[in-house]
């Protein structure tokens, strides 16, 4: 059995202690055990510690059956070791757990609202809470109620008691079954339920306490929220994009959403208009490519590279020139630029010859894929700079 020190003082960064058993890993990594350590090992939702017993670093921290294994990235060679933990990850956990009990007690006495889930990651914290929904109304109620609590700084207790004890507590949750003793975290009048994890001593050192989102999930709702310093570098973020945006819009930054609708419903006009002139276009297009083309017998043999149009334009563009009198349209497009190429080729039935044959020996020199009928065929890949050659070579290949 490890001696717990962070059980004793949650703000003990460093200790010394005798290693009491060693456990060779791969990569000349070692298990260490210590009589007595203030590593937390992860558990109930709080991932371990990590720091340097001496300068080795500890990378894992783990409970195994009461003794706690620091991973280490070499092996120590001395009987004794001087432990430091990485303090500013331990205190981040800390405003994190102790900013997720408040918002749980916030949930429950609000809402009824139980605390099914924790999650706190190097990114993302969230709490599962029995609720069907949550509306944006009750989120900042939480919210303001969590951060009154903080304000008030009431202090934060912890304490073992036997399992037989309880009885006069009024507890948020049960403990699991089957332990003699139960470690009890408290915040005066706030909150008090079994917890394993290391916690402030006041509600003050949580600092800020954001709701960032929530979605329903899993059954119940699932909030997503930061605590001090997260809640803090998460606000210079959110600032930051605030005031972009207000300098790119010339705009204050309590207008800006009024702004970003306005030009989004500028660029729906915008996207509108071009494409009613997109379409005008094509008409143009369609005639102008049908007058210019060649005369073959009784059909037009219409050629074109439009570098800049889309597979789409392409297609509607063939339709709108056989739709003018028998034709055989063979058109490409594509650019370097947005790599890509593309190809329709298309006649009227009946003529004779074969769009899919010439698509297919065009795509041979450009690379790409497609396929199609004798009178419909199309396809591309990324940009070659064989294209307009390819072209040129189905042009001189229409009816072989
Ligand atoms: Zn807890």
């Amino acid at each position: 059995m490890t001696e717990k020190l962070y059980y004793i003082d949650c703000y003990q960064k460093e200790f010394t202690a005798k290693i009491k058993d060693l456990r060779a890993l791969e990569d000349g990594r070692c298990g260490v055990v210590l009589d007595r350590t203030a590593f937390y090992p992860e558990g109930g939702g709080q991932p371990c510690d990590k720091g340097w017993l001496d300068d080795i670093p500890v990378v894992e921290v783990y409970d195994d059956n009461g003794s706690v294994v620091h991973i280490t990235a070499a092996r120590p060679t001395t009987e004794t070791v001087h432990g430091r933990l990485d303090w500013e990850r331990r205190f981040d956990h800390m405003q994190q757990h102790s900013g997720e009990h408040v918002l749980s007690a916030v949930f429950s006495d609000l809402f009824g609202g139980e605390n099914i889930g924790f999650h706190l990651g190097s990114e993302a914290v969230y709490i599962d809470v029995t609720m069907e929904t949550l509306s944006a109304h009750q989120a900042a109620a939480a919210e303001k109620a969590a951060n009154d609590v903080v304000f008030a700084n009431l202090p934060v207790e912890s304490a073992f008691v036997a399992g037989g004890g309880l009885a006069g507590y009024k507890l948020r949750k049960q403990p699991a079954k089957g332990f003699a003793n139960i470690r009890l975290v408290s915040m005066a009048g706030v909150d008090c339920c079994p917890c394993g994890g290391t916690h402030v001593a006041a509600s003050g050192e949580i600092g800020l306490i954001k709701i960032r989102s929530w979605e329903r999930k899993a059954g119940a709702i699932r909030v997503d929220f930061v605590c001090g310093g997260r809640a803090l570098e998460d606000y210079r973020q959110n600032s930051a994009v605030a005031r972009d945006l207000s300098v790119q819009w010339s705009v204050p930054v309590a207008e800006v959403p009024a702004a970003a609708e306005r030009q989004q419903s500028k660029l729906e006009t915008l996207t509108g208009q071009l494409l009613a002139a997109k379409r005008e276009l094509a008409v143009y297009r369609a005639e102008a490519l049908y007058e210019k083309a060649d005369s073959i017998s009784d059909m037009k043999l219409a050629v074109s590279f439009i570098p800049e149009a889309s597979a789409a334009e392409l297609s509607d563009l063939s339709r709108a020139v056989l739709a003018r009198g028998r034709a055989v349209v063979l058109l490409a497009a594509g650019s370097a630029e947005l790599d890509k190429s593309h190809f329709v080729f298309a006649c009227t039935p009946g003529v004779p010859a074969d769009m899919g044959r010439l698509l297919k020996k065009s795509l041979a020199l450009t690379g790409g894929k497609g396929g199609g009928s004798a009178h419909w065929a199309q396809g591309g890949g990324s940009w070659s700079d064989k294209l307009e050659n390819a072209l040129r070579e189905a042009r001189s290949d229409v009816f072989n």
